[in-house]
C-alpha cells in the first residue's frame, strides 16, 4: 500500500483542485516534487560491523516559503510515502498560513531494534548526508514517526559541526535548552484539541456525553486525550501498536500515560510498556481494527496512514474523525464515509499544530528571543481557530467536505504566490 500512496495523494489533489477550479498552473505545480534525495547512510554497530540504511528528504513545494517538514524512522518507509506526506505538508502549511512550503524525510529501519548509540550514529549520519539539501532558509526537518527531541538533538549539533557554525533554525522539535520552542511537545495533540473544540460549538456537543476511541498513544495522541479528558471528554479506547484496552466508563488519561511510560525512564528512548499490560486499570482488550470500527461519537486516528480503506469503511460507526496521524483515510475510502454522514477534520488541519509550533521556533532560533509558554499556547489558539473557520466556511460556501474546503483554501493561497511572479493573463497582455 505504501507504494500506492503517493498516486493516491495526487488523484485527491487532483480531484478537488478541479473540482474548486482551481487552475491548472497550481495543479500541476502539486503533481511532482521539487527535488528528492535518496542516499545510504553507514552506521557502525555495537558489534563492529557496518549497516547501511536507506534514507530519504523530499524538498515538495517551496512556492511560499522554505520546505518545512518531519523525519521519520520505520521499517516501512518508502519514497512513495516521503512523497506524498512532503506533498500533504505542502497543503497543511499553506491551510494555516505559515510561510512554508512542504517537505518530509525517512530512514527505512526499525529504530527498536537499535541501541541508544547505534541511533545517534544514525541520526548524524542522516545529516552528513542531507548537509547540503537542507537548511534554516532551505528545507528544515523536524519530528514526525519513531523521531524526537533527542534525535533533533544529535542532528542539529551534526548540521552545527559540519557547517562550523551555530544554525538553530535548520531544525525545529528541538530540546529546549538547545533552542527549542515550549509548548512544542504538546503542539500537535493541543492543535486537535483546538480543532475539536470549534467542532464543539458548531455541533453543541457535550463533553461528559461524548465518547472518544483514540489509535496510538504516540505524543499526538497522548496530549489529545489528556486535553480532551480535562474537559470531560469520556475515552473510552485507546491503542498502540500492540493492541488497545477499552472500558465503556472511560479512562483516566494520565494513569495510563503513567504506566505506559514508566519503562522508559529507566530504559532507553523507544522503550516503554504496552498498553495492554496496564494491569493497574480495569479493561477489557481489543484489537487496533476493533477500535476503529466502535460505536464511538469521536474517532481519533493517531499512529500511521492508511488505516481506513475501502475495505473497513463501511464498518466505521463514529460520527466525527478526527485524522490526527497524516492520511489516516484512503481517498477510496472516503466517499463510504461520507455517504454515512461521518464528519472529517481532515490530517491537514487537525495535525497542523505541530508545524504551526515548529513555525513559533524557527522564529524564536531568528529573533533570539524566547516566548512564554502562554504566548505559544495563545497563538497556536489564534491560527488554530483561524484557519478552522476559514476551512468551515469555504467547505460550507461551496457545499464541500471540510478536506475539499482545506485544500481548496491552501490551493488559492498556493495560486496568488505562483501569480505573483505573474498570471497567464499577465503574460498575455491581458492584466
Ligand atoms: N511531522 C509533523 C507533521 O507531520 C511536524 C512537522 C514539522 O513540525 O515540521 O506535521
Amino acid at each position: 500500500m505504501r507504494d500506492a500512496l503517493f498516486q493516491d495523494s495526487l488523484r485527491r489533489a487532483r480531484k478537488i483542485g478541479e473540482a474548486a477550479s482551481i487552475s491548472q498552473e497550481v495543479i500541476e505545480a502539486l503533481m511532482r516534487p521539487q527535488a528528492m534525495l535518496q542516499a545510504s547512510i553507514p552506521v557502525r554497530m555495537d558489534d563492529g560491523s557496518t549497516q547501511y540504511f536507506t534514507a530519504f528528504r523530499c524538498r515538495y513545494n517551496s512556492i511560499l516559503g522554505p520546505t518545512k517538514g518531519g523525519i521519520r524512522f520505520h521499517p516501512d518507509v518508502t519514497q512513495s510515502e516521503v512523497q506524498a506526506l512532503a506533498l500533504w505538508m505542502t497543503i497543511k502549511t499553506a491551510v494555516v498560513g505559515l510561510p512554508f512550503g512542504g517537505g518530509k524525510g525517512g530512514i527505512i529501519v526499525d529504530p527498536k531494534s537499535l541501541s541508544p548509540m547505534e541511533l545517534e550514529r544514525l541520526s548524524r549520519g542522516y545529516i552528513r548526508v542531507m548537509a547540503d539539501f537542507i537548511g534554516p532558509d532551505l528545507d528544515i526537518p523536524a519530528p514526525d514517526v519513531y523521531t524526537n527531541a533527542m534525535i533533533m538533538g544529535w542532528m542539529l549539533d551534526e548540521y552545527q559541526f559540519i557547517k562550523r557554525c551555530k544554525a538553530p533554525g535548520v531544525i525545529t522539535g528541538k530540546p529546549i535548552e538547545l533552542g527549542g520552542s515550549l509548548g512544542r511537545d504538546e503542539a500537535t495533540g493541543r492543535g486537535a484539541y483546538l480543532c475539536l473544540k470549534e467542532l464543539e460549538k458548531k455541533r453543541e456537543l457535550i463533553p461528559n456525553e461524548t465518547t472518544v476511541a483514540i489509535q496510538g498513544l504516540g505524543n499526538a495522541g497522548y496530549h489529545v486525550a489528556r486535553l480532551l479528558h480535562q474537559d470531560g471528554y469520556k475515552i473510552v479506547a485507546m491503542s498502540d501498536s500492540k493492541g488497545g484496552i477499552y472500558s465503556a466508563q472511560g479512562f483516566d488519561v494520565e494513569s495510563i500515560w503513567k504506566e505506559k511510560t514508566a519503562a522508559r525512564q529507566l530504559n532507553a528512548v523507544y522503550c516503554d510498556q504496552p498498553i495492554g499490560g496496564c494491569d493497574n486499570i480495569p479493561h477489557k482488550k481489543i484489537s487496533n481494527e476493533k477500535l476503529l470500527q466502535l460505536k464511538v461519537d469521536i474517532l481519533i486516528p493517531a499512529a500511521l496512514e492508511a488505516v481506513i480503506t475501502e475495505d473497513n469503511a463501511a464498518k466505521i460507526q463514529a460520527k466525527i474523525i478526527c485524522e490526527v496521524a497524516n492520511g489516516p483515510i484512503l481517498a477510496s475510502a472516503e466517499p463510504l464515509l461520507e455517504k454515512n454522514g461521518i464528519t472529517i477534520i481532515p490530517d491537514v488541519l487537525a495535525n497542523a499544530g505541530g508545524v504551526t509550533v515548529s513555525y513559533f521556533e524557527w522564529v524564536q532560533n531568528r529573533q533570539g528571543y524566547m516566548w512564554t509558554l502562554e504566548e505559544v499556547r495563545s497563538r497556536l489558539e489564534q491560527i488554530m481557530t483561524k484557519a478552522f473557520d476559514e476551512v468551515w466556511g469555504t467547505a460550507e460556501r461551496e457545499k464541500q467536505s471540510l478536506r475539499s474546503g482545506a485544500y481548496t483554501l491552501a490551493f488559492r493561497r498556493l495560486e496568488k504566490g505562483i501569480n505573483s511572479h505573474g498570471s497567464r493573463e499577465f503574460f498575455n497582455g491581458h492584466s
